[in-house]
């Protein structure tokens, strides 16, 4: 068990890998790629830039969540929407599985 997991987007079909956490915040996976700066520590992961995510529905119910992960924490900025607004907390387990995950070291 990691707090990141490292995957492929499409099996097969798509070769490039993402890394997927669980958002305390939203309660669900945010994923990045190799756009982002990421230490490669699974357990004590620091990534930049900060993620930030954007939803809403009907365009009445605006959704933020902007984060820092850095060893292992991470970090809610003041603009979330969701009850960890301005809170850091440790990066939970990632305990989300699928049939297309790597291992860390594999390419
Ligand atoms: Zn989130």
């Amino acid at each position: 068990m990691a707090k990141i997991r490292k995957v492929r987007r499409i099996p097969k079909s798509e070769t490039k890998v993402q890394y997927h956490f669980i958002c305390p915040g939203c309660n669900c996976e945010h994923a990045f790629d190799d756009r982002w700066k990421f230490n490669q520590d699974f357990e004590r992961p620091t990534i930049s830039p900060s993620f930030l995510q954007k939803g809403s529905w009907n365009g009445k119910h605006k959704q933020v969540c902007h984060s820092f992960i850095k060893n292992g924490m991470i970090q809610f900025l003041g603009d979330c929407t969701h009850r960890l607004k301005g809170h850091t907390v440790a990066l939970p387990e990632n305990h989300f599985t699928s049939d297309y995950e790597v291992e860390p070291n594999e390419e």
